[in-house]
Order: structure tokens, then sequence, then C-alpha cells
């Protein structure tokens, strides 16, 4: 098993337990850190303990629906995708006494987790921030809150998990970051995780496609058969092209392209991607075997020489090709000829996913 899959792991086994986990990320190399459970596991102890090694800002992340079914309005009417977008009017649940101690915040995130809890249970304002995460979690947002609420999913407790801040011991007045971060995990024997590496194993192990429409393409050398994926998370749209008969048995000769309008439609020879393509199509109608993964990376329109070049991630497209690839059965393949770098790329991928390379 990967690395970074067993940090998911014991990530995940520590918040089904009840225990806190810490999750870094940030923009910046020097990674900040936020204290994350299970909001079905808050005690007068675990806010305690929270409270002390963080900014005691305490933010409990919730799926939309909840926030919809407890009434928890935006704080601030902005740009609903920027962090700031999803906090909730804070509360205090009504058998609470002031609110503010370890005692009552705990029994508000309790009550903010609980099924049966209903919007009148709550005084508004309070001293727990709700906030309502991305829909598909850190594949819609790679965010702190989308991954405490992905991480409780992940290990089968209820959705909502609190997270708070991580501040320096060393420099009281500042943030928590990079060695201390680590430091301080190993102090309280707590598992390490990062946003990047959870979006990583669940890109690795949930379907990241779904078949949009399946279609005969007539051809002048026969008839293909085209498949469109829809990427679950996001809007991408992506092709798949089987010609003649290229079947799971055998081993079938793949072309991984990605869009190039320049190229592949005008035919422009300022860039090979068109050439290529080309070049693998005539290949594998003369066998009347193989099969085309066209990517669309989502975003601009996507065509080498038009100026500024629309950035795509080929860490995320092997992961889709991948899938692609899954779906349609396809267990053993041999890259084309022409397959370009992007053809290596996503070599990796495919392995890791027990698919074969033969050849
Ligand atoms: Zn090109």
């Amino acid at each position: 098993m990967r690395t970074t899959d067993t940090r998911v792991r014991r990530a995940l086994t520590a918040m089904a337990a009840g225990r806190p986990v810490v999750i870094t990320g940030g923009s910046d190399r020097d990674h900040q850190g936020w204290l994350a459970f299970a909001a079905e596991a808050a005690t007068a102890a675990l806010v305690a303990f929270t409270v002390r090694h963080t900014s005691g800002y305490l933010r409990v992340a919730l799926p939309g629906s909840a926030c919809t079914r407890l009434s928890l309005p935006p704080i601030w009417h902005g740009d609903n995708d920027s962090d700031a977008g999803g906090h909730r009017v804070a509360v205090d649940w009504e058998g609470t006494g002031t609110g503010i101690s370890a005692r009552d915040r705990a029994a508000t995130i309790v009550a903010l987790s609980a099924e049966e809890s209903e919007a009148e249970q709550f005084r508004r304002p309070g001293h727990v921030v709700p906030v309502q995460v991305a829909t598909g979690g850190v594949l819609g947002r790679p965010g702190p809150a989308e991954a405490a609420l992905d991480l409780a999913r992940l290990a089968g407790c209820r959705a909502a998990a609190v997270l708070c801040d991580l501040v320096s011991r060393n420099h009281p007045t500042a943030m928590c970051r990079g060695g201390e971060l680590v430091e301080f995990a190993a102090q309280h024997r707590l598992p390490v995780v990062s946003i990047t590496e959870l979006a990583a194993y669940r890109r690795r192990t949930e379907p990241q496609v779904v078949r949009a429409a399946d279609n005969r393409l007539p051809h002048r050398d026969g008839t293909f058969h085209a498949i469109r994926f829809r990427e679950v998370h996001g809007d991408g749209e992506h092709l798949a092209v089987i010609i003649g008969n290229a079947t799971s048995g055998d081993s079938v000769p793949l072309h991984v392209h990605v869009e190039c309008l320049t190229s592949d439609v005008f035919g422009s020879n300022g860039c090979r991607c068109g050439t290529e393509l080309s070049a693998a199509l005539a290949d594998m109608r003369a066998k009347n075997c193989g099969l085309i993964v066209y990517l669309r990376p989502p975003g601009p329109m996507r065509g080498c020489g038009l100026g500024a070049r629309a950035g795509w991630d080929a860490e995320d497209l092997s992961h889709i090709a991948a899938w692609i690839l899954r779906d349609l059965g396809v267990y053993t393949m041999r890259l084309s000829d022409e397959s370009p770098g992007f053809g290596l790329v996503i070599f990796g991928r495919i392995r890791e996913r027990g698919l074969r390379i033969a050849g």
C-alpha cells in the first residue's frame, strides 16, 4: 500500500475511534494545521484539549442538507466558493448554560451531528460555528472543513466534524506550521494527513466518472463505438472511442489523447497532438482493434498555440483515464506507439489499479 494511503487509513481509524487527527494543507509551502474529530465523539475533555492547542474558534463542518434542516443561514452573503462563504450563524444547543464552556460546546457539537436535532433546539447567535462544506468534499473544494467532513464520513461516523486551527506553542502569537505540526502530532500520538493526500486517496478509491451517453459512431472505415463520460466531481466530459473488436480479454492497443483544438480540428502543425492522434487511429483501423481515450480538461478551450495555455493537471487526468478504462472493463492494454509523454504519465496510475500493461 502507498505510504500516503497508510496515512489516510490511520486518520480514518482514529476518527472512527473518536480520537482527533491533524489535517495539514494551505496554499503556501509551510503548511498550516487543523485539529479535527468526528462531531458525534465530542466530549468536554476533547473540546478542552482542542481549545488548549488551537485558536479556540471551533467550527463544525456540515453538509448542505444539515444546514438547511437546522436553519443555519450564511454569516456572510458573498462568494459562496470562498472559505468564508460556507460559514453559518453560530449556535448554542438549548440544553447549555452560557454556551462557551468546553462542556457546553461539546453538547452543542454533538447536537449538531444528531439526525434527530431540530432547528428550534439551537439558540442564535451562539459559540459554535457551523460551516457548510462544498458538494463533493475535498474533490469539490480542497479546504480543511471539506477534509474534516470527508474523514468523518469515510470513517463511518455521522456527517459532521469539528475543526480548529492549531496555534504555535513556540510563537504564541502565530499559527502552528511545518515541523512544529509534526512535533505536536508525534507528542500527542495523533495521525497526520494532508488535504492533498486525502483528495488523491478519494480519486484512487472512488469512481470518478459515470457514463453519460453510449453511441454508434459511423465512420468511413466502419462503425466505432463512442462512450461519453462525465466527471462525478466537476463538469469535465471525456470520450472513449472503441475501434473494432477491442474487448476485455485481449491486450487492447490504447491511445490517451488530451484535447488540442488547433491541431485536432484545424490540422495545425505547430504541435504533434493531432498527428499522433491520426496515426494511432489509422493503426487501430488497420488492425480493427483499439481504444482511444479522448480527455477534455475542464475550463477554458484548450489548443496549442492559442496564447495562454489552459492548464490541466496530469495527475487528475490520469485518474480519470484509469477510471474510464476500469468502467470499460479494459484491464490489459498496450500503449500505442504514438502515445506521447502523457501515455507514460498515466502508466503508473493504470498499474496502481491492477490494470496491466502488456508489451
Ligand atoms: Zn497540441
